[in-house]
C-alpha cells in the first residue's frame, strides 16, 4: 500500500457496543466512474495518488488502506414514523476519519460495500443509478451552499445487482462531517444505556458542536443548524424523500439522497417519492417532520438530565424556538430569493403571494425566482400587481442573482445520465455534474441544456429508494 491516508479514527474509539468491526466485501471487477479531486484536496488527499489501481481498489473494498479500522455503525429510527429498535449500516463501512489542512474532521465511508450485520434482508449493495443520483445531487447541494454529505469517489463492481432487474453494481465513496444520526442517540435511549449515551453526546459535542458545553446547548445547537438547513432546502425546491430519524444527521449535514429531488412546477404538496404514500415527507411538510426528529433528539438525551421532569419542560422550550428560528432563515433566504438584504416581516406576504401565484400558474420554480434576478419578472409569474408591489419594494438583483441558481440537478436530467451510465456512457453525468457544481454561473453553451424544465415525453414523477 503506497497510499498514505492520515486516519485518526476517533468513532471507533467509542464503546464497542455503538458498532461491529467489518471489512468491506471485496467485488469481483472494479472500475471508475469518477473521483472527487476538489474534495480530495480539502481533505489533504492527493487526487493522483487515488487515481491508480490501488485507489480503485480502495474505493471498491478490495483493499483496506493502512490506518483504517472499518467498521458498521448501529443506529435505530422512526420510518415514516414507526419505530424500528435496530437499523444500522446495512451496506455501508466507515473506513475512519481524516482532518484536513482546513482543520475539518471528515468520516470516509464506502455505501454500496456488502452485507453487515444489520443488513436484515438487504444484500448490502448499491447499484450505478441511485449513485450517480446521489453523486449528482449532493456535489450541486454543496455547490449550492447547502450543508451536505459529499462523493469521494463512485466505482463500479463488475457484479450484478438484482433490483426490478439485474442492474449493474456500484459503491459511493461517502464523505460527511459525521454520520452520527438521530437514530444513533435514540438506540442508546431506547436500550436506556446511559453511559453509552454520554459517550456518544460528548462525542458529538467535541466534534460538532465545541461551544456547547452542556447538553441541553447542545440541543438547541442541533435545533439553530436544523432550522437553516430546511430553510436551505425550501428554497431551493428541494424535498429529501425520507426523513426518518435515521436519515437525520446531528451535524446538520443533508444526508442520504434516496428519492430525493429538487421539484421542477411548484407545488407546496409535492412528493416524489414511491413510497411516501401518504405524503408525509412532502416539501411543504418538511419543516413539521424536521421539528418531529427534532422531539425525537430531544427525548433520546432527557436520560443524561439529573432531573428529567424538569429536562422535559426545558427542552419542550428549547424545541420550540423552532417555529422563530426557521421562520426567521425562510424570510432571509426567501427575501434573497427577491433581491431583499433584509427583509422584513410584512415581506413575507409579498414572497407568499408570489409561490401563490406561481402554485396557480404552475411556474417552475427554479426558472420562476431566476427570472427575478434577470429583471424578468413576467417569466415568473404574470400576477401585474404582485410585479408592481416588487418593483415598488426596491429588490436588488445582484442579490437575486446570488440566491436563485441558474442551474440545478433536474431530475429528468439525471434519468438520462443514469440511463447512458447504464450502455457505458459517462459523458452526460460527467456533463452534468460540472454544470451543476457551478449553479450559479455554469458555462452558458451548456447550461443552455439544463434550464429547461422537462417536456411531457421525459418527466419524472417518481423516484425510488434504490
Ligand atoms: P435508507 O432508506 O436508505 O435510509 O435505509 C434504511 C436502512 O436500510 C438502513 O439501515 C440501510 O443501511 C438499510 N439498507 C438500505 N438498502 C440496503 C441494502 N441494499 N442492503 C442492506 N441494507 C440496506
Ligand atoms: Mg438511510
Ligand atoms: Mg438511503
Amino acid at each position: 500500500m503506497t497510499i498514505a491516508i492520515s486516519f485518526d479514527n476517533s468513532y471507533s474509539r467509542l464503546p464497542e457496543r455503538l458498532f461491529t468491526r467489518q471489512a468491506p466485501v471485496p467485488v469481483a471487477d472494479p472500475d471508475w466512474i469518477a473521483l472527487n479531486d476538489g474534495l480530495a484536496r480539502e481533505m489533504g488527499l492527493d487526487p493522483d495518488a487515488l487515481r491508480t489501481d490501488e485507489g480503485l481498489r480502495v474505493f471498491a473494498g478490495n483493499a483496506v488502506p493502512e490506518g483504517a479500522t472499518p467498521i458498521a455503525q448501529l443506529y435505530a429510527g422512526h420510518q415514516f414514523g414507526s419505530w424500528n429498535p435496530q437499523l444500522g449500516d446495512g451496506r455501508q463501512i466507515l473506513l475512519g476519519e481524516v482532518v484536513g489542512p482546513d482543520g475539518v474532521r471528515r468520516d470516509i465511508a464506502l455505501k454500496g460495500s456488502g452485507q453487515t450485520p444489520y443488513s436484515r434482508m438487504g444484500d448490502g449493495r448499491a447499484w450505478v443509478g441511485p449513485v450517480i443520483r446521489e453523486y449528482l445531487m449532493s456535489e450541486a447541494m454543496h455547490a449550492l451552499g447547502v450543508p451536505t454529505t459529499r462523493a469521494l469517489a463512485a466505482v463500479t463492481t463488475g457484479e450484478e445487482v438484482i433490483r426490478e432487474a439485474a442492474l449493474p453494481g456500484a459503491i459511493l465513496t461517502r464523505v460527511a462531517q459525521s454520520h452520527i444520526r438521530v437514530g444513533t442517540f435514540q438506540v442508546l435511549a431506547a436500550r436506556s444505556d446511559t453511559e453509552g449515551l454520554r459517550a456518544l453526546a460528548e462525542h458529538t459535542m467535541a466534534r460538532h458542536f465545541p461551544s456547547a458545553g452542556s447538553v441541553p446547548e447542545l440541543l438547541a445547537q442541533m435545533v439553530a443548524r436544523q432550522a437553516e438547513l430546511i430553510a436551505q432546502w425550501m428554497s431551493l425546491g428541494f424535498i429529501h424523500g425520507v426523513m426518518n430519524t435515521d436519515n437525520c444527521a446531528v451535524a446538520g449535514e443533508t444526508i442520504d439522497y434516496g428519492p430525493c429531488a429538487m421539484m421542477d412546477v411548484y407545488h407546496p404538496a409535492r412528493v416524489f417519492s414511491s413510497i411516501d404514500a401518504h405524503g408525509r415527507y412532502a416539501y411543504g411538510n418538511q419543516p413539521q417532520v424536521a421539528l418531529w426528529n427534532i422531539a425525537q433528539f430531544a427525548t433520546s438525551l432527557v436520560p443524561l438530565m439529573p432531573d428529567q421532569q424538569k429536562a422535559v419542560d426545558d427542552f419542550t422550550a428549547i424545541i420550540n424556538r423552532f417555529a422563530d428560528l426557521y421562520q426567521a432563515a425562510w424570510l432571509r433566504r426567501f427575501g434573497a430569493k427577491l433581491g431583499l438584504a433584509d427583509p422584513l416581516p410584512e415581506d413575507r406576504a409579498l414572497i407568499e403571494g408570489l409561490l401563490t401565484a406561481m402554485t396557480r400558474e404552475e411556474r417552475d420554480f427554479t426558472n420562476s425566482f431566476r427570472a427575478l434576478a434577470e429583471d424578468a419578472p413576467e417569466r415568473a409569474t404574470s400576477d401585474a400587481e404582485w410585479i408592481a408591489a416588487w418593483r415598488a419594494r426596491g429588490p436588488d438583483l445582484a442579490i437575486a442573482a446570488r440566491a436563485n441558481p441558474q442551474v440545478i440537478p433536474r431530475l429528468h436530467r439525471i434519468e438520462a445520465a443514469i440511463t447512458a451510465a447504464l450502455t457505458g456512457d459517462l459523458a452526460p453525468f460527467e456533463e452534468m455534474l460540472g454544470v451543476v457544481t457551478r449553479p450559479f454561473d455554469p458555462d452558458p453553451d451548456l447550461a443552455k441544456r439544463y434550464v429547461d424544465p422537462p417536456g411531457e415525453g421525459d418527466r419524472v414523477d417518481r423516484t425510488f429508494c434504490g
